[in-house]
C-alpha cells in the first residue's frame, strides 16, 4: 500500500517580511512600534515572536503575526491535526490524549470547536457551489434525535454530504420542501434515490432527472418474483423470467416490451396474474428512472456513494451524539462523513 503523506501547514516562528496592508484603513507605510513574544500551541514550536507596528495614516497599532499564526492561542497547524485526528476516528477526548503524549495541553473542549469552525468553513466554502447529480438517502441512527430519521444529500460529484435535514423521506411534500432551496441555491439537475415514490414526485415538480438505485430495485424485484414464483400457474412463468432479464439487461425501452406483457395479461383477472400485473404496470411505469444513466453522463445507476458517505458518518454518531443542539450535531455529522485525506 502507498505512504500517504500527510501535508500540515508551516509555522514559522518569526515574521520574514513587514506587512503589506493596515488591516485598519489599508495605509501601507508603518512604523515598527515594538515586539512581543509570544507562547503557542502546536507540535513543534512553543514560542514565536510577534511585532507590533503602527500605521502611519491612521495612527493604530496592531501585531502583525508570523505565517501559520493568528492571535488564537493554537496554530494552524494544531488546528488543521486536531481535527484530522477527529475525521480519523478519534473522539473530543481521544484528540486531547493524543496531544497530550506530544506535550501539548489541548482540552477536549478546544477539539470540539475546532471541529465546528472548520465546518463551519466547509459550510460556507459549499456555499452556492455548482452539484449537478445529488444522492439522497435517509439514514436512522438512534442518538440523532429523538428517533427520527435523518435525510442526506451527498454531492456524488466528489462524494462530499452537503446537507442534512430531520425530513421523513416517505411524505414527497416535506421532501420537496427541503430539496427545493438545495436545487435552487447548486442547480442540481439529477437525483440518485431509492424506489420510493415521495423521490418520484420531488423530482418531477422540480423538474429533475432522477436515477433509481438499481441494486434497490434489484432487491424488491426479487422479492416480488420469488413469491409470484410460487403462486402464479406454471404455464406463465416465462414472464417472471423475462422480467428478470430486462431488469439485467436495462435495456433503454424495455418499458415498451413490460407495458405489452400487461397488456397481453388482461384477461386474466385471477388475484395471483393480478399481482403480476400491477408489477408489469409499475416497472413500466418507473423504467425512464432506471435508466436515466445511460443518457445522463457520470450519473451512477446505484446509489452507493451515498451510503458510503452515510456509513462514514454512523461510525461517528458516537462522538457527535453529546451535541445539545442540531446545528452542532449537523455540522459534526458533515465533517464526519466528508473524505479524509
Ligand atoms: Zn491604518
Amino acid at each position: 500500500m502507498p505512504i500517504v503523506v500527510l501535508k500540515l501547514p508551516d509555522v514559522k516562528r518569526k515574521t520574514e517580511g513587514r506587512p503589506k496592508k493596515c488591516p485598519y484603513c489599508g495605509g501601507e507605510t508603518f512604523q515598527r512600534w515594538g515586539r512581543v513574544k509570544k507562547s503557542v500551541k502546536d507540535l513543534r514550536v512553543r514560542s514565536i515572536r510577534v511585532y507590533r507596528y503602527r500605521c502611519c495614516h491612521c495612527q493604530r497599532t496592531f501585531r502583525h503575526y508570523p505565517e501559520g499564526n493568528t492571535q488564537a492561542d493554537q496554530t494552524g497547524r494544531l488546528h488543521v491535526f486536531a481535527v484530522m485526528c477527529w475525521r480519523l476516528g478519534l473522539s473530543h477526548r481521544g484528540v486531547s490524549t493524543i496531544l497530550s503524549g506530544l506535550k501539548v495541553s489541548f482540552s477536549h473542549m478546544t477539539s470540539w470547536r475546532d471541529v465546528q469552525t472548520e465546518a463551519e468553513r466547509t459550510r460556507k466554502q459549499n456555499q452556492g457551489k455548482p452539484v449537478r447529480i445529488v444522492g439522497l438517502d435517509a439514514a436512522y441512527v438512534l442518538g440523532w434525535g429523538a428517533k427520527r430519521s435523518v435525510l442526506v444529500a451527498v454531492d456524488l460529484g466528489n462524494g462530499q454530504p452537503m446537507a442534512l435535514g430531520y425530513v421523513n423521506e416517505s411524505d414527497p411534500h416535506a421532501v420537496r420542501r427541503w430539496l427545493e432551496p438545495l436545487v435552487q441555491e447548486h442547480g442540481i439537475s439529477v437525483i440518485v434515490t431509492d424506489d420510493l415514490s415521495s423521490y418520484r414526485l420531488a423530482a418531477r415538480k422540480l423538474h429533475l432527472e432522477h436515477q433509481v438505485c438499481q441494486f434497490h430495485v434489484r432487491r424488491w424485484v426479487g422479492r416480488a418474483l420469488r413469491e409470484l414464483q410460487e403462486t402464479i400457474p406454471k404455464e406463465w412463468r416465462w414472464v417472471l423470467e423475462e422480467i428478470k432479464q430486462l431488469l439485467e439487461a436495462l435495456p433503454p425501452f424495455g418499458d415498451r416490451r413490460l407495458y405489452a406483457l400487461w397488456e397481453q395479461l388482461a384477461h386474466h383477472r385471477s388475484k395471483r396474474m393480478q399481482k403480476l400485473r400491477e408489477l408489469l404496470l409499475r416497472l413500466s411505469q418507473h423504467w425512464q428512472s432506471y435508466v436515466t444513466h445511460q443518457f445522463e453522463p457520470d450519473v451512477p445507476w446505484t446509489n452507493n456513494a451515498t451510503e458510503r458517505a452515510i456509513g462514514k458518518m454512523k461510525m461517528r454518531a458516537r462522538t457527535v451524539r453529546g451535541y445539545k443542539s442540531w446545528p452542532g450535531m449537523h455540522s459534526g455529522l458533515l465533517l464526519a462523513g466528508t473524505c479524509t485525506p
